[in-house]
């Protein structure tokens, strides 16, 4: 009897596979179908047989559900914010656009259900990054006080924020990524960062996403130092530390404004060399001094005076919703043929519901 056949999505299939960072190679060789084969149905020149169907689902750790919903449409890398493109493995960049695929269909579908803050973030592709960051801050209202949580206030204008810690754990450098989907900006950034460095990743996707979203990210020597501009420019502007009062500063002076501004004290110096209040001998001492300490790799928190956490307020709220309508996260996955473990991959680190749990005896 001739086997029934599935009509599978062939970009799902190519997702799920991205998703897993699998070549064609590893996952012909895993699902025991010939590369050939696969090639073909990802290609959508053939269709499948339910048992081969059944076998990529389960090596791919996805429903059959997640393979036959409706096609997908993802980001093209070159659209998103990667830090270092050209030195990203193939895998991790694929990886890393799955799950943004999947941040868009969660937005999608969150959107559709709950009422959420629409984008509220200007297109300027040819403002200096610096009066960009003044701008914003001033149609933000922000003043010349530092910036609250940075989540909540980037999501309060209309960004959705997911979590890249799963992924950014496996690659040193993969910070956080932006890219607009349709008319909605998104933001997926390494949670599990120490907050200063968190908060700065944060105002760097900001900067891409007000300053590259009509003309691209084509020039990646250009945009990345446009959005390192902004990201300071934002976080620590410089009529607020001008204005201050104090006259010398070295790194225990430094250490004291981190805590008020929640930016890294490396950050804080190259932010006041630059709008010299710092002088190029005293910037150096305090490098040389940040080598001492062995905090050139990474500064400890403060954790006298800890930083105001960076969790989520809108995804937070939404869940808390969704609940009390009886809509539980399992639901939620279901309705996007997720599993409950790629949910939580784009949650964790933003609301507590995701804690990873307890390994049981
Ligand atoms: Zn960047």
């Amino acid at each position: 009897m001739l086997e029934s056949q599935v009509t599978l999505s062939p970009s799902r299939l190519t997702l799920a596979r991205h998703l897993r960072g699998q070549t064609k190679v590893e996952l012909a060789a895993a699902s025991g179908i010939s590369r050939r084969s696969l090639a073909n149905y990802e290609a959508g020149r053939s269709l499948l047989g339910q048992s081969a169907a059944m076998r990529l689902a389960q090596v791919l750790n996805v429903s059959i559900e997640f393979l036959m919903a409706a096609e997908v449409d993802p980001p093209p890398a070159e659209a998103i914010s990667f830090r270092s493109l050209s030195r990203l493995p193939a895998r991790t960049r694929d990886r890393a656009c799955a799950l943004a695929t999947l941040a868009s269909h969660l937005s999608d579908w969150l959107t559709d259900k709950i009422d959420l803050p629409e984008a509220d973030l200007p297109d300027w592709q040819y403002v200096n990054p610096e009066a960009a960051a003044e701008g914003l801050r001033a149609q933000w209202g922000l003043g010349v006080e530092p910036c609250p949580p940075l989540v909540p206030l980037l999501e309060a204008h209309g960004v959705r924020v997911f979590s890249l810690a799963r992924l950014a754990n496996q690659w040193v450098g993969l910070d956080g990524l932006s890219f607009w989907h349709g008319t909605t900006p998104i933001v997926l950034i390494d949670t599990a960062m120490p907050t200063s460095r968190l908060r700065m990743s944060l105002a760097h996707e900001l900067g891409h996403l007000v300053l590259h979203k009509a003309h691209g990210l084509a020039d990646r020597r250009v945009t990345e130092h446009e959005a390192a501009k902004f990201a300071s420019a934002f976080l620590l502007p410089s009529n607020s530390l001008t204005t201050c009062g104090v006259r010398t500063y070295n790194v225990e002076a430094i250490v004291q404004l981190k805590a008020v501004w929640g930016a890294s004290v490396a950050a804080l110096a190259r932010r006041l060399y630059e709008i010299k209040m710092l002088s190029e001998w005293n910037y150096r001492q305090v490098f040389i001094q940040l080598s001492i300490l062995g905090w050139r790799k990474g500064e400890p928190e403060d954790t006298e005076r800890p930083l105001p956490s960076e969790a989520s307020v809108l995804l937070r709220k939404v869940f808390t919703t969704l609940r009390t309508d009886g809509t539980t996260r399992p639901a939620v996955a279901k309705a996007l043929h997720l599993e409950m473990d790629d949910l939580d991959a784009l949650l964790v680190g933003l609301v507590p519901t995701t804690v990873a749990p307890v390994a049981t005896p």
